[in-house]
């Protein structure tokens, strides 16, 4: 059986991504850090539907819990997708960030990621598809997320400079950009702020964990074989590169 990986995948956008790989009938392995429950539920969800899943802990920050990861049976047996999911936004005024939450965003959003893929990378097949979850805010730049923003600019220069060293090997690394999705990081808005962000996006709607999905399901897909180094925005048409 096809193996999927996806990280922060029991939770929000990443929970989404495992439900909709699932259905596209890969077994996930799906890792969680604080949110115990919420990805035992998916596991469980994705059981009961017929396929395999199970929930790993893992903080990315700490080295030796990913390196855990490469010992699972299923990473031993390989990986034919990766999808690096995870993140946090804590909306910092750009002007107030200090070094210690710099430090924490990038290991996280960045560090994390690179841990994950170094440690999973000898377990991709040949024909691996990799996807990277990014952010508008990684091309646009945020004042409230100077450090997030930063993060999403090294993820997406870092994916693109894997796929052009994949040479002859049929991997391919792709990176999705959000715009605004319904999930806990938009949790905190006012009615106000949120009618406001709504106003802001030419299709007039906050975008579902779901539409992300969908497009991480195309660019594993076959249908994408001939797509690599890309970012794709998925905004609605909030922000138009
Ligand atoms: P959530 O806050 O709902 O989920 C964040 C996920 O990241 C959780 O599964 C969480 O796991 C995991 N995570 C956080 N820190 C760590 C860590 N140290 N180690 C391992 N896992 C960690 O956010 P979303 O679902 O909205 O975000 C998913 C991705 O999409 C992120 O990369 C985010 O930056 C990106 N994104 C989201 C947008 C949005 O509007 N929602 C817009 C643009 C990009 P746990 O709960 O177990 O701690």
């Amino acid at each position: 059986m096809r193996t999927a990986i996806v990280t922060g995948g029991g939770r929000g956008i990443g929970a989404a991504i495992s439900r909709r790989l699932a259905s596209d009938g890969y077994r996930i392995l799906l890792t969680y850090c604080n949110s115990s429950k919420p990805a035992e539920m998916v596991v469980d969800e994705i059981r009961d539907s017929g396929i395999d899943s199970v929930a790993v802990n893992c903080d990315v920050t700490d080295p030796r819990e990913v390196a855990l990861l490469a010992t699972h049976p299923w990473v031993i047996a390989g990986v034919e997708v990766l999808v690096i999911n995870h993140g946090r936004y804590d909306r910092v005024d750009a002007q107030e960030l200090d070094f210690e939450h710099l430090r924490r965003t990038m290991s996280t959003n960045f560090e994390g990621a690179f841990l994950v893929w170094d440690t999973i990378k000898n377990s991709l097949t040949d024909d691996a598809r990799i996807c990277v979850i990014g952010s508008q805010l990684g091309t646009r730049g945020s004042p409230q997320g100077a450090d997030y923003s930063a993060s999403k600019a090294a993820l997406a220069v870092w994916a693109r400079s894997l796929a052009q060293s994949f040479g002859t090997s049929r991997k391919r690394i792709n990176i999705v950009a959000p715009g605004f999705v319904d999930t806990d990081i938009l949790a905190g808005d006012s009615a106000e702020k949120r009618a406001a962000r709504i106003q802001e996006v030419p299709l007039k709607r906050i975008g579902t964990p779901d539409d992300i999905a969908g497009t991480v399901s195309f660019l594993v897909s076959e249908d994408s074989k001939y797509i690599t180094g890309t970012v794709i925005h998925v905004n609605g048409g909030l922000y138009l590169p």
